[in-house]
């Protein structure tokens, strides 16, 4: 499911079987989707009720298993409220992918300022223009 058509597959978003959303449930509970995919895959059972209960099946089994496993605290007994997680997960989840989006975006940010910087010290410094002379 992760191919070089990535960018193909997300222009034509609506044509994508469901079939590959299905496919995509075990890697966005395990949470290894790529960023791109995630996305795809969040905007979707956002709207298509067949694929959100599919999630919600695989969820339950896989939080239960995880349950018994012992790999979560046990906080949340008493108010095991798993359709109540699953929607909490997927919320954090976006939230999380939109960050990390958001932090790409300062960070390219920052870098154009000190790519600006240095190239305006630079230019200075060998007289292309005259900065400190202006102040
Ligand atoms: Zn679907």
């Amino acid at each position: 499911m992760i191919d070089k058509n990535a960018e193909k597959q997300y222009d034509t978003e609506k044509e994508i079987d469901h079939k590959e959303f299905l496919e995509m449930i075990p890697h966005y509970l395990a949470g290894d989707l790529r960023e791109k995919d995630l996305l795809l895959f969040l905007d979707h059972i956002k709207t298509c009720h067949s694929c959100y209960e599919e999630l919600e099946t695989a969820f339950m089994v896989d939080r239960t298993v995880r349950y018994l496993d012992d790999e979560l605290d046990d906080d949340a007994e008493g108010s095991y409220d798993l359709p109540r997680m699953m929607k909490d997960d997927i919320r954090e989840k976006t939230r999380e992918v939109y960050a990390r989006q958001n932090a790409r975006h300062v960070f390219r940010v920052i870098l154009i300022i000190v790519i600006m910087a240095v190239v305006l010290v630079l230019g200075d410094f060998f007289d292309i223009w005259d900065i400190t002379g202006m102040i």
